[in-house]
């Protein structure tokens, strides 16, 4: 991994939390934690780029609390995939929250960031994708203001691409945090 890369994905992660925040100052919305808390959705990543990232921030914390991450982690894979590898989202919190702080906060992945407001997703030759935003805000009763997560999503496969291109990485990847955290 090289400083270029990095600094490649932190511009990208830069630009999606100003408009999140940019976002939600519309609609008056504070995130403040809520008992549907997304540290605790059975959110995968896809992204080669981004579990390095995260994996560096891991690396920076404290060996024992390194050590009880993973032990979280562990508990957190085994309860998740206990039927033949098909997950079962059991609502438990992720690995790296603790006492509702994410402990790579700087290093977490995009879905964590763009979790929460309503928001717009564009395929070519498909319809628009409306997402709904999260129960804590009650975006129902506000007009939309859009959020357009598509260029996001562009500028990352791009990353991805790359990194691809210079670290030889190849084929799919489909994992939890958990999963990053210990394969
Ligand atoms: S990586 Fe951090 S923000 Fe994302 S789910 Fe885990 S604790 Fe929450």
């Amino acid at each position: 991994m090289t400083s270029d890369q990095f600094s490649r994905l932190s511009d990208i992660y830069k630009a999606m939390d100003k408009t999140w925040n940019m976002t939600a100052s519309q609609y008056g919305f504070i995130c403040q934690g809520c008992e549907d808390n997304c540290c605790t959705s059975l959110f995968f990543h896809h992204t080669f780029i981004e579990k390095a990232f995260l994996l560096k921030g891991f690396e920076q914390l404290a060996p024992d609390t390194k050590k009880k991450v993973r032990s979280r982690a562990r508990t957190y894979y085994n309860k998740t995939f206990l039927d033949n590898d098909i997950p079962t989202s059991l609502k438990l919190m992720c690995p790296l929250n603790q006492d509702g702080q994410c402990l790579a906060y700087a290093h977490r992945p995009m879905i964590c960031r763009l979790h929460g407001l309503p928001h717009e997703i564009h395929k070519p030759g498909l319809p628009i994708f409306k997402g709904p935003g999260c129960h804590a805000g009650f975006f129902d009763q506000h007009p939309y203001v859009p959020f357009d997560r598509t260029p996001f999503y562009m500028d990352m496969t791009e990353a991805e691409i790359q990194f691809r291109r210079e670290t030889g990485k190849t084929g799919k990847l489909k994992e939890t945090v958990a999963q990053m955290l210990l394969f």
